[in-house]
């Protein structure tokens, strides 16, 4: 997808913070952080947005909470986490590529300094 921010990300085109990465998942650390832990999680495949998820396209949701349990564990946030999307614009989405946020340490001082 040309011009997409995210698809760029994946690419390796736009720096990222990387965080983890397979096949169908990319993940890295959101630029501007919400809490102490605060990673994006994009599927390679370009998709609009949750709205834009059919049977043909699931198996990439299915990848993302395969890669978000997996980089919990990495991460040790065995106190748990959020995930949250945003879709569309009275969503509040502000990157059309589908992402997930996944947010955790808000036990920790926050915001720092
Ligand atoms: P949303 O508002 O749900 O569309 O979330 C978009 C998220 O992408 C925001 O939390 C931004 O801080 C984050 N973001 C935008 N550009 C970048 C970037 N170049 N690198 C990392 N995160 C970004
Ligand atoms: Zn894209």
């Amino acid at each position: 997808m040309e011009d997409c921010l995210f698809c760029k990300i994946a690419a390796g085109e736009i720096p990222s913070e990387k965080v983890y990465e397979n096949e169908y998942v990319y993940a890295f650390k959101d630029i501007d952080p919400q809490a102490p832990f605060h990673v994006i999680v994009i599927p390679k495949k370009h998709i609009k947005s949750a709205a834009d998820i059919t049977p043909e396209n699931s198996i990439e949701v299915a990848k993302i909470f395969e890669a978000i349990s997996e980089i919990a564990a990495k991460e040790k946030l065995e106190k748990g986490f959020r995930v949250v999307n945003n879709c569309g614009s009275d969503g509040g989405q502000t990157v059309n590529h589908m992402h997930f946020h996944l947010l955790a340490r808000r036990n920790l001082q926050w915001p720092p300094g």
